[in-house]
């Protein structure tokens, strides 16, 4: 297999977890209990029964976020939301916040994309560039990156609802990777709105924070996965 060796920009990955049930454990469901004395106990040889568990992991958006207390020219704050924002044009990359971050979700930016031959997939030219999201931000080499919970999104709704009249409480703001996710695993919403779907799912006890015991304080929340494991 050939190792690629890259520089990588993704503001979410996919954490997988593996558990296998092994060979004691699955005899003794068997209850062939005679045999299992002469396996290795630390081995795991039934792959069969492997499970997987996907973890989306991006920007857990912490109210006592550690990213922001180690950066020198406060390029990553708060805001009144509660949103852990960057402000990319004050950023001089040193990457203290993605160093301190426990989730390790920041990334640096190693290259000039727009504009970079490199990675022209057709965009850099006055019409390729139509097809390119005009709400987000362009960034450029050298700073700091993370999921920034769709910010482009929450302002689009709230400049609709300050045109057109109406309450924020009753519009549903959709994150793009929310949108893209064909099973509704990703909800997002408002948690100071107690009657949100956010807020219930919060609230849910399937519902733990990831490293809880840091005290972070994040603000994204997973769901405890219940597998029937009984054979039958
Ligand atoms: S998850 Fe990491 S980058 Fe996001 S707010 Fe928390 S410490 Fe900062």
């Amino acid at each position: 297999m050939k190792l690629r060796l890259r520089r990588e920009m993704h503001w979410i990955r996919i954490d997988r977890y593996y558990s296998f049930v092994s060979e004691k454990e699955s005899m003794t469901r068997e209850n062939d209990i005679a045999d299992a004395d002469s396996t290795d106990k630390g081995e795991y040889k039934h792959w069969e029964n492997v499970s997987v568990i996907h973890q989306p992991m991006m920007c857990q958006h912490c109210a006592q976020a550690p990213c922001e207390t180690v950066c020198p020219v406060l390029a990553t704050s708060h805001s009144s939301e509660g949103l852990n924002q960057m402000t990319y044009n004050r950023c001089i990359g040193t990457k203290y916040c993605g160093n301190n971050c426990p989730y390790k979700v920041r990334r640096f930016n190693w290259f000039r994309y727009n504009d970079n031959d490199k990675f022209d997939f057709h965009f850099n030219n006055p019409l390729g560039k139509m097809v390119i999201n005009p709400d987000v931000t362009v960034r450029t080499r050298g700073v700091m990156e993370k999921c920034s919970f769709c910010v482009q999104r929450i302002q689009e709704a709230k400049l609709k609802v300050k045109r057109e009249g109406g309450n924020m409480k009753n519009v549903q703001v959709e994150t793009a990777c929310q949108r893209a996710c064909p099973s509704n695993a990703i909800v997002f919403g408002d948690l100071h709105n107690p009657d949100s779907d956010i807020s219930k799912l919060h609230r849910n006890e399937r519902a733990f924070s990831v490293l809880d015991e840091l005290n972070v304080q994040s603000s994204v929340k997973y769901m405890t996965k219940i597998r029937n494991t009984e054979t039958i």
